[in-house]
């Protein structure tokens, strides 16, 4: 699991993990954009600091985040119960790809470095049969 932070060896990397049958899970441009879409929907490329401002908007509980991305208590119980939006919210990010990408996944012929904003983490929760 990682975020893009602006390397573009993810494209490579993805190659690779696919060879290996390796699944990646994989938040671009951050993984606050995973938090931010259990509040609202996400239509377009957004920098990871204009992320962190909406975020900090929608919930008190993850105002002023820095490098600090714990999932603490406080915001631990501010997702509770969005689980479903935020999967709804993800998927709609791979339908409005620049490519022809469709939920649940995007294409193999889809660039990771492209792909701004989107988010899979949900695969992740799901596949632990996590749900809040
Ligand atoms: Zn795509």
């Amino acid at each position: 699991m990682f975020d893009f932070d602006g390397d573009h060896r993810v494209d490579r990397l993805f190659q690779q993990a696919a060879r290996h049958g390796v699944r990646i899970v994989f938040s671009h441009p951050c993984l606050e954009l995973w938090w931010l879409l259990h509040f609202q929907a996400v239509t377009a490329t957004l920098d990871p600091e204009t992320i962190k401002l909406k975020l900090g908007r929608q919930s008190e509980a993850f105002r002023g985040l820095s490098k600090n991305k714990r999932l603490t208590p406080q915001r631990w119980e501010a997702l509770r119960g969005l689980y479903p939006i935020a999967c709804r919210h993800a998927d709609r990010l791979i339908s409005h790809c620049g490519c022809a990408c469709e939920p649940p996944r995007h294409g193999d012929d889809c660039p990771p470095s492209k792909r701004s904003p989107s988010c899979n983490l949900a695969e992740l929760v799901g596949s632990f049969a996590i749900t809040y």
